[in-house]
Formats: C-alpha cells, sequence, structure tokens
C-alpha cells in the first residue's frame, strides 16, 4: 500500500529535551535514523510554559501578541484562548496557501476553530464538549476517544490524575499503560488521515511530559519514556512519506521541571544535516519554527511582518554552485525574502 503523502509534517512532543534527546541517541532506532538526515538542536524556549510556548510555535509571536498567558491556554481575566486570540495559525496560513491540514491533538486548540481539512482538540479541552471540527470528523473517532489523558482538569481539579496517580502507580504500570494509549492515539490519527486526506500534517503526543509532572524525569527512566516517542516515530514513516518533517517541543524537562532546552529537528527538503548551536549561543527560539517554516514551503512571507521570529537559514543547504545560488536569491527576490 502506498504511503500517505505529506507535504509538511509536525510532530510534537510535550517536553522532549533536546540534551536528553541527544545523550540517549543510540537507543533510539527510528529516531536516531531520522537524526542522521535532520539538522537539529535545542531551540530555546523563551516561556517553558505549555499554553504560552506551543502559541508562540503555531503563531511565530510571544505571548505579548498572541495574548495567551495561561498554562494551558484557557481564558482568563488576563489570557485569550485559542478562538479568541486574532493570531493566525501556521495551518491558517497553509490553507491560504491552497493546502488542506490535519491537526490532531496539538496542546490549546480548544475551543475550536474552523480550518480547511479537520482538527481534533489537543489537551487541554474538557469533557463533553466538542473537540473536531467539522462535525463530522466526531463521527470517526472511536467511541471512548479522550481527548488527552488529563481530560478533566478544568472541570475538576480533584480529578487531575497528576494528584491521585502519585499514590497508586508504579512506574513498569504506568509506562506500559501510557504506551498503550499513546500508541492507540497514533492509530486512531493515522485513521483518520487516510480516511480524509490532506495536505499537510500536525500531530503531538504528550507522553513525555505526562511522565516529568508525575515520576520526573532521570536517569532511571529516561530511556524508557524516550523510547516511546521512538516507537511513535516508526508509526508515523511506517504510514506517512513526508516531504519535510519536523520534531518540535514547546519545553524541555528534567527532573520533574521544564527546562528551557526544547527540541527543533527539521528533515526533508533542502535541509542541511549536521547540529545547530547548543544555548548559550542560541540561534532558534519557539517563535522562528513557523517563519522557517513558511520560508520552506517556498510562501512568501505575510505582508507588515507580523513574526516575532527569523527564518533559521542555517537548516538549509548552502552548498550551492553559483548559478544555483543565482537561482536561489532570484526566487527568494521574487517571494520578497531579498532585497
Ligand atoms: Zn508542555
Amino acid at each position: 500500500m502506498s504511503k500517505i503523502k505529506s507535504k509538511y509534517f509536525m510532530c510534537g512532543f510535550d517536553g522532549m529535551d533536546f540534551p536528553v534527546l541527544k545523550s540517549n541517541i543510540v537507543h533510539f532506532p527510528n529516531l536516531g535514523k531520522l537524526w542522521k538526515r535532520s539538522c537539529r538542536g535545542t531551540m530555546y524556549s523563551k516561556a517553558k510554559i505549555t499554553g504560552i510556548s506551543w502559541t508562540s510555535i503555531y503563531t511565530g509571536v510571544h505571548k505579548e501578541k498572541h495574548g495567551i498567558r495561561d498554562m494551558w491556554g484557557r481564558k482568563t481575566d488576563k489570557s485569550l484562548d485559542f478562538v479568541s486570540t486574532k493570531q493566525k495559525y501556521i495551518w491558517d496560513y497553509f490553507n491560504k496557501h491552497g493546502l488542506t491540514t490535519a491537526v490532531f491533538n496539538m496542546p490549546v486548540t480548544h475551543p475550536l476553530r474552523s480550518v480547511s481539512g479537520w482538527l481534533v482538540s489537543g489537551f487541554p479541552a474538557p469533557t463533553n464538549s466538542k473537540i473536531a471540527f467539522p462535525d463530522s470528523i466526531a463521527d470517526d473517532l472511536p467511541p471512548d476517544y479522550l481527548v488527552d489523558w488529563i481530560n478533566s482538569c478544568m472541570k475538576d481539579r480533584d480529578l487531575h490524575p497528576q494528584v491521585w496517580i502519585k499514590e497508586t502507580f508504579d512506574l513498569t504500570t504506568f509506562l506500559e499503560d501510557l504506551e498503550r494509549m499513546e500508541l492507540a492515539r497514533v492509530e486512531t490519527f493515522i485513521d483518520l488521515c487516510k480516511k480524509h486526506p490532506t495536505d499537510t500534517h500536525f500531530f503531538q503526543s504528550t507522553v513525555i511530559d505526562r511522565v516529568l509532572h508525575i515520576q520526573g524525569i532521570t536517569n532511571n527512566n529516561d530511556v524508557r519514556v524516550y523510547r516511546i516517542a521512538d516507537k511513535i516515530i516508526k508509526r508515523i514513516f511506517k504510514e506517512f512519506e513526508p516531504e519535510r518533517f519536523q520534531i518540535v517541543s514547546d519545553h524541555g524537562g528534567w527532573d520533574k521541571q521544564h527546562t528551557h532546552t526544547a527540541t527543533w529537528l527539521t528533515a526533508g527538503v533542502s535541509i542541511k544535516p549536521g547540529e545547530i548551536l547548543p544555548p548559550g549561543t542560541v540561534k532558534t527560539n519557539e517563535v522562528d519554527v513557523l517563519p522557517t517554516a513558511l520560508f520552506w514551503m517556498g510562501f512568501a512571507p505575510p505582508a507588515g511582518d507580523p513574526f516575532d521570529g527569523e527564518i533559521f537559514y542555517d537548516a538549509f543547504i548552502t552548498d550551492l554552485n553559483e548559478e544555483e545560488q543565482k537561482k536561489i536569491e532570484d526566487q527568494l527576490r521574487a517571494l520578497g525574502y531579498l532585497d
């Protein structure tokens, strides 16, 4: 069977820490294969808070502009939410350029907004609320589908699994449950993509962040936890053939703390494999993801330079002869990237 084509595939892992990934990469066959052909490195997460950082990844701007300041992107006195922010999201730009998109389980995508393609909200969304756009997509979700594991946090804080599970779980059972749940989620995504084809794809797993907040990620469990991410990558590459593939995280994590050392890993068309600069000499930031993706897709930047982020040119092949170089510069000029 032929694979599902994707012009751009973003695979999010909440809390994936680049230094942790890097130091253990030999244990992960599928991530390892991707690693070799990717441009990768620490992405400095300025906010290192889930709701804020994911929204900065999606919109290319910091919280002052997108207005989402709540850690889970809920609407409060001081924070907007997904439906009330005026910002355009990465998939809105793709839609504008005629590409449809599938947005699945990306954090802070509730309450629903319309999209050309389809969207299933990620963490967090209240139970018994609409989580799928258009409505017909909801009919194709398994009857027991949970928006994410912590699906009731906005209704009843006492039900927050971070509270009760601390007393009841042992690590092995916990990781087995988590793996089963996350792999089932990938299968749901794959089924939906087959049934409702789109040009671009967004998928996210919270597996790492869940362990981080409950058990802590340490030398004792890091390989076991990240191995679940490796299995997710295996499933994705078995089913999809992405022209451009990107792993991003909203922040890193170690012990029980969020860290600034998020993950940036891109592979595919025009990408120059190799490692980019580590923190301290940080070049990438969560707001750079969107402008870089638009450039990568060959789309002209939006009028008025709406982004806080910049294009991460270092990720792209520059080892060209004069003629090739000139051709690319002409294209960039035509798109408005060069004067
Ligand atoms: Zn997070």
